[in-house]
Parts: C-alpha cells; sequence; structure tokens
C-alpha cells in the first residue's frame, strides 16, 4: 500500500463551519490564486484525467468532481461539479454530505502554484500529483488514524449518551452528532481533546483542542506523492483564512 499524507486545514474553533457564501467566496479565491482551474481553462485538456484514479475522470469537462455519500447503499455517487460553482449547484446538495475534489494529476501541466512548502524530492516536478478537496459533513466527521487518536470519550457530556452516528458513511466513516440524540445538547469537538502524532516522532503524542473533527475541512491530498516536513505555504493557508474568514488549523493524516 505505502505511505501516504492528507494535509488538512481545519477551522479553530472546530465547531465553526464556513457558510456556503463562504464556500463559494473560497472557491473563487482558489481560482484566483492560481491552486486550482476553473472550468473552461484552456489547461484544462492538457491534464490526463483518463490517468490514475477513475474518479478523476468526472472532473475532465470542469476540472473538479463532487463525491455524494448514499448511506442506504454504502457506496459513493460521482459526476462533474461547476467551477466555480453557483449558490443554486451548492444549494442542491445542501442535504447531503459532499467533498469536492480537483484532482492535480500533473502539477507542470496545470501551471498551477503548489500549496505546499516541500515538493517530494524523488518525482519530476511534472510528475507531481495530489488533489485538492473540500469536504462537508452535515454531522461532524470524526477522522481516527495512526496519526489521530479518538477522543478519550464519544459520550454526550450531559447525559452519557453515545455520539456516534450508528452507520459509518461512505464518504467520511465514522461520524458524530451535532446535537446529542438522546438530550439535545450541542456537542462541540474543541471541547475535548485527542493526541496527534509527528510522523517522524511517533512517540509522543500533542494534544490538539477538537482533535480534527468537523464538518468543513480543506484537504491536500497527497497520496504517495509526499514530502517529510512538507506544510501548507502561508500564501495557500492565507488565501483559504481570508476566504472563510476563519482561522485554520493544519493538521497532518496519514495512513501507514
Ligand atoms: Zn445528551
Amino acid at each position: 500500500m505505502g505511505i501516504t499524507f492528507t494535509h488538512l486545514l481545519l477551522p479553530v474553533p472546530r465547531s465553526h463551519t464556513p457558510s456556503h457564501a463562504e464556500l463559494i467566496r473560497l472557491i473563487g479565491r482558489l481560482v484566483e490564486k492560481e491552486f486550482v482551474l476553473p472550468a473552461g481553462s484552456t489547461k484544462l485538456p492538457r491534464m490526463r484525467y483518463d490517468e490514475g484514479s477513475i474518479l478523476n475522470q468526472n472532473a475532465a469537462a470542469t476540472g473538479c468532481y463532487i463525491q455524494l455519500g448514499r448511506k442506504a447503499v454504502h457506496v459513493t455517487k460521482e459526476r462533474s461539479f461547476s467551477c466555480p460553482p453557483s449558490v443554486q449547484d451548492l444549494a442542491a446538495v445542501a442535504e447531503r454530505d459532499f467533498k469536492l475534489v480537483w484532482p492535480v494529476i500533473s502539477l507542470g501541466a496545470s501551471g498551477l502554484h503548489y500549496p505546499l512548502t516541500l515538493m517530494p524530492q524523488n518525482v519530476d516536478p511534472e510528475d507531481v500529483c495530489y488533489d485538492i478537496e473540500i469536504h462537508w459533513g452535515r454531522e461532524y466527521i470524526y477522522r481516527a488514524s495512526e496519526l489521530i487518536e479518538p477522543f478519550a470519550s464519544e459520550q454526550c457530556a450531559a447525559c452519557n449518551a453515545s455520539l456516534n452516528v450508528p452507520s459509518a458513511s461512505a464518504l467520511f466513516g465514522n461520524q458524530l452528532y451535532r446535537h446529542c440524540p438522546a438530550c439535545g445538547a450541542a456537542f462541540r469537538p474543541e471541547e475535548r481533546t485527542a493526541l496527534v502524532y509527528n510522523p517522524k516522532d511517533n512517540t509522543t503524542g500533542c494534544p490538539m483542542l477538537g482533535g480534527a473533527t468537523s464538518r468543513f475541512a480543506l484537504a491536500i491530498e497527497c497520496g504517495k506523492c509526499w514530502e517529510y516536513g512538507a506544510v501548507p505555504t502561508k500564501e495557500f493557508l492565507g488565501t483559504c483564512e481570508e476566504a472563510v474568514n476563519c482561522r485554520l488549523e493544519p493538521v497532518l493524516d496519514g495512513a501507514f
């Protein structure tokens, strides 16, 4: 399988979730600052969307695809998504969990700015690949992995009922309710801590408020194309924070 890394940008506090208007502004700013290509870009035909993941073919028309969770059958559905989207485009998926994905199959062909500080050393810059993604959950996306521990308790602080959404989402895996299903108390991830590990030194975890649990995330999905020590560039982070009008905290997730 090999080691894969995902750089997450998560809201502070984790319970903060940008509005649809802020999401649209975020996508607009990512286009303006040349982190993603807009539909109609003359560079789109140069991107090899038919290579790599079969999901990437959904991005051929606009540079972006949407992945929707279909809870009942535990599978996902993908289709092309306009970039930048209109208010109506987002309103149409407001009641769903979704990921918006911009596959950058070849950094060289795309002409885009790399969003991380260090490129993979053993890969020709032309061939560097990654996805930029926006994750959106109606309930909290409860991320736990080899680098991110679960919370010590997954129970409501008021009544001890479980906050776990019973069936895992095909898109996001485990989720926690925004409101306790038994007593209705609001759950705020930032009121708990989760240990987060550095992959270079995974002996001591660093306690992080809210861990990686949020309804919104911006992700740079590196897959196997990564470099140790890379972090989101100041320009990428600043562009995203300004657009969604909140602080975003970089968190590294990975699978080994
Ligand atoms: Zn409760």
